[in-house]
């Protein structure tokens, strides 16, 4: 029965995969014909990039300004690759000359940037960074999990190789689905391998198939996708391209600008100082200075239900973080997220104690 097909591969379910990838093309701005969703959170979607692009012995450059770059080294690492780092502590940037000269150094295949950094707060500037990388024959990885919808990101035209995201945060759906997009120079590196992935289950000779980007007339049971969670990416890709990706972007800047502008009149420091290098869906304060920060944390959870957090990897006991993305962002939730802080700010102080 189809119910069946559906639910033993998602075979059945071709025309929504279809959809999905028109979808993604929209959201990266980008026509790649290998666009598709992993069947996974955005760590799938990471480890499928670099365990398709690059082999086992070669050369990997990673921007570290947070957690991810963090992650994406140790699963290069993990899978055998040389691993080069550029770092900066949580909320640093890098300038095109300091990519230009690791990557002059390093011959990497691949170089590895996170535009929406959330340990941090930060989005990175992307332009000239995919230019510079094929100056040098290098692929450009990009994670933009935290970012995309909410921060413009331009595929083609920034020349970025791969591109990632993950469907729960600024889509709205439900967390278990990854878009991700390869340009044809990034096809041309995974699909020309020596050696096969590591992995089985994400090894995209196997995944091309199953999206029906491989040309071949039929496509071939390889895994059981995730339907519930491709219709639910389908109706979120859907929304967003009615809504406008530039309409997205603005209105998740208004709102961060008024986040921004109240935390500022409740005497706190925004952890970036930099207004243009702030990532609109998640806000980093810096710590205010007399207060314990895990007890702002537990106030505002025990009195206002609201969850806000601290760090997250390298930048713990740095920043208090405040995600507002895709629905829940908006005038009504940020003004209830300061109200919430400028109440914790007056019960928490420590010189009170
Ligand atoms: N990259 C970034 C920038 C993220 O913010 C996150 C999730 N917070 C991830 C990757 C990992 O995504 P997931 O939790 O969906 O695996």
């Amino acid at each position: 029965s189809r119910f069946a097909t559906a639910s033993c591969n998602c075979l059945g379910n071709t025309n929504i995969m279809n959809d999905i990838k028109k979808g993604i093309q929209y959201a990266f701005q980008t026509s790649n014909n290998m666009t598709l969703a992993m069947s996974g959170s955005g760590h799938t979607a990471m480890e499928c990039a670099v365990f398709n692009i690059v082999e086992p012995g070669e050369s990997v450059l990673v921007a570290i300004n947070g957690i991810w770059g963090e992650r994406v080294a140790e699963i290069a690492e993990r899978m055998g690759a040389k691993v080069h780092t550029l770092f900066k502590t949580p909320g640093g940037h890098f300038t095109n000359a300091e990519i230009e000269q690791a990557l002059a150094k390093h011959k990497p295949v691949l170089f590895f940037l996170t535009h929406g950094e959330s340990s941090a707060g930060l989005v990175h500037p992307m332009d000239g960074v995919g230019d510079i990388c094929h100056k040098y024959n290098c692929l450009l990885l990009v994670d933009s999990v935290a970012s995309l919808g909410a921060a413009p990101i331009l595929m083609d035209q920034q020349n970025i190789d791969i591109l990632y995201t993950g469907s729960q945060k600024a889509l709205n759906a439900p967390p278990g689905t990854a878009p991700v997009s390869f340009s044809e120079r990034a096809c041309h590196k995974m699909f020309n391998r020596k050696t096969k992935p590591v992995s089985y289950l994400l090894d995209m000779t196997h995944l091309s198939n199953y999206w029906g980007n491989d040309g071949k007339p039929e496509r071939i049971y390889h895994h059981t996708g995730p339907v519930s969670g491709f219709f639910a990416l389908r109706e979120s890709l859907a929304i967003i391209a009615e809504m406008g990706l530039e309409n997205s972007w603005s209105h998740h800047t208004e709102i961060a600008e008024y986040l921004w502008k109240g935390l500022e009149d409740l005497g706190l420091k925004l952890f970036i100082k930099d207004k243009d290098l702030r990532l609109p869906s998640v806000t980093t304060i810096a710590i205010p200075e007399g207060y314990d920060w895990k007890e702002l944390l537990a106030y505002i959870m025990k009195h206002h239900r609201i969850e806000f957090t601290g760090g997250l990897g390298p930048s713990v006991g740095m920043v208090l973080r405040i995600g507002l993305m895709g629905y829940n962002c908006n005038k009504a939730n940020a003004a209830m997220v300061l109200a919430a802080l400028e109440d914790a700010l007056k019960q928490c102080r420590k010189s009170k104690a």
